[in-house]
């Protein structure tokens, strides 16, 4: 059978996105395969990921399968058997949720951990695979017009005209800032450490095969495997009063990080003491309120660009994939091109809402002390093993189909 998503239409548009990051790649595959000319503009010389690891559930990990990704994931994924919520200091194993073969029966698609750099590698060769996709790199689109025959936008020397624009630029976006002004983003009070841990220096089985989310006051820290096992991939997350470097990434030192997580379980230690200190970046969380309203005629935004997310759910990523696959669907019937997107933003902006209330939610929920903290402890411990149904079984690939209107 050819799934809807794959299906071509029998009106070809001219598309433009802007941004080449997970969720600019991934809707030019969902709009090329459904039969449309993609340009990208990407600003960078290549599309480059920053991070190391991602976990792509299940309701993203079905679109990057009918993408002909599936062999690439299960060779450079990892495929957790749970996600675990411990507690700081004992370590006592708070809830679960079991993944594996369970995650796999139930929605229909497995749950990966992999490192941003390897998704990313197979977005771009599936993008350079494909005829009616162009990728122009160092293409920064800083301002557009559009009318109702279409829209023009200026990369550099070159001059470019579509017939709708897709912003997928980001946190910062340009084409958000066109559209609707230049706000700033919201500092949220947290910063973020990434690093990798190469799994060869730490005691055997000191690292379950689960994503673990160690709950402390104030607090909290994230490992997964990726690379196959190889690497431990941890995310330490801190409350901050302020985030003052220029730049949203800055380089963090060791002693900093030690002091921030001191007192907390052993596995924690053993993680920082086998870490480089000249590998370790810290990040500012920023987010923004959902918006009412994402586009403007021919023109709409998709990704981080409209629903940015603190990854408290590890979704901010999934929900950019899902966009690309419902705005393809709003595209695969020879739709008004206008209808088309406010048909598209109208079928996602209350799932990517919820998504951003939650994980800022859980901002708050995670980092409890106390009695509070006991209270959640108490809650989370009665939620059951499947507990994200809600979140895994949205299937992007079929949203969308009814909209038809010529
Ligand atoms: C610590 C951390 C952990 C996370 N973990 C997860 C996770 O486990 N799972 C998950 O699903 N999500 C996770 N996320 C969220 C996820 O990283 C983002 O939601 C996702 O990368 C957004 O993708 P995007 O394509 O919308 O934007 P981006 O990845 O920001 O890509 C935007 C692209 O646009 C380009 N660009 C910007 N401006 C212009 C311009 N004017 N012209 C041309 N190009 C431009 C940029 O160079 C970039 O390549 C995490 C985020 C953080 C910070």
């Amino acid at each position: 059978m050819i799934h809807p998503v794959l299906a071509t239409t029998d009106s070809p548009r001219n598309i433009g996105v802007v941004g080449g990051g997970i969720g600019g790649l991934t809707a030019a595959l969902c709009l090329a395969r459904a039969g449309h000319n993609v340009q990208v503009f990407e600003q960078t010389d290549e599309s480059v990921a920053t991070g190391a690891g991602i976990q792509v559930s299940p309701n993203a990990a079905r679109v990057l399968h009918h993408l002909g990704l599936q062999d690439a994931l299960m060779t450079k994924g990892f495929l957790p058997k749970a996600t675990q919520m411990r507690s700081w200091r004992s370590g006592r194993v708070i809830s679960e949720t079991t993944l594996g073969d369970v995650a796999l029966e139930r929605y229909g698609a497995p749950y990966y951990h992999i490192h941003r750099a390897d998704l990313m590698d197979m977005l771009v060769s599936a993008v350079s695979a494909e005829p009616t996709i162009r990728l122009n790199v160092s293409s920064r689109i800083t301002n557009f017009s559009q009318d109702a025959t279409g829209v023009r936008l200026v990369a550099g020397e070159h001059k470019h005209q579509v017939d709708l624009l897709i912003g997928a630029d980001g946190i910062h976006s340009s084409v958000r800032a066109c559209l609707w002004g230049d706000q700033q983003a919201d500092f949220t009070g947290n910063v973020a450490w990434r690093m990798l841990v190469p799994v060869n220096r730490l005691p055997e089985g000191l690292i379950a095969p689960n994503a673990t989310v160690w709950w402390g006051p104030g607090k909290h820290f994230v490992h997964y495997l990726v690379k196959g096992g190889d690497y431990v991939n941890c995310v330490c997350v801190v409350e901050k009063a302020e985030w003052q470097a220029e730049s949203w990434v800055a380089a963090g030192s060791m002693s900093e990080l030690q002091a921030d997580f001191a007192g907390w379980h052993d596995t924690i230690q053993q993680l920082l003491d086998q870490t480089d200190d000249g590998t370790l970046f810290k990040w500012g969380l920023f987010d923004r309120a959902p918006m009412r309203t994402w586009g403007i005629d021919r023109v709409s935004l998709l990704g981080d660009a409209c629903h940015p997310t603190l990854p408290f759910m590890a979704q901010g990523a999934a929900m950019a994939i899902e966009d690309a696959a419902v705005l393809a669907n709003c595209f695969s019937n020879g739709a008004d091109v206008v209808a088309a997107l406010r048909r598209y933003e109208d079928l996602r902006k209350a799932r990517t809402a919820g998504v951003q209330r939650g994980s800022r939610r859980n901002a708050t929920v995670f980092h409890l002390s106390g009695l509070k903290a006991w209270l959640r402890d108490r809650a989370a411990s009665k939620a059951g093993k499947h507990s994200m149904d809600r979140l895994y079984r949205y299937d992007p690939l079929t949203v969308g189909l009814d909209a038809v209107s010529k």
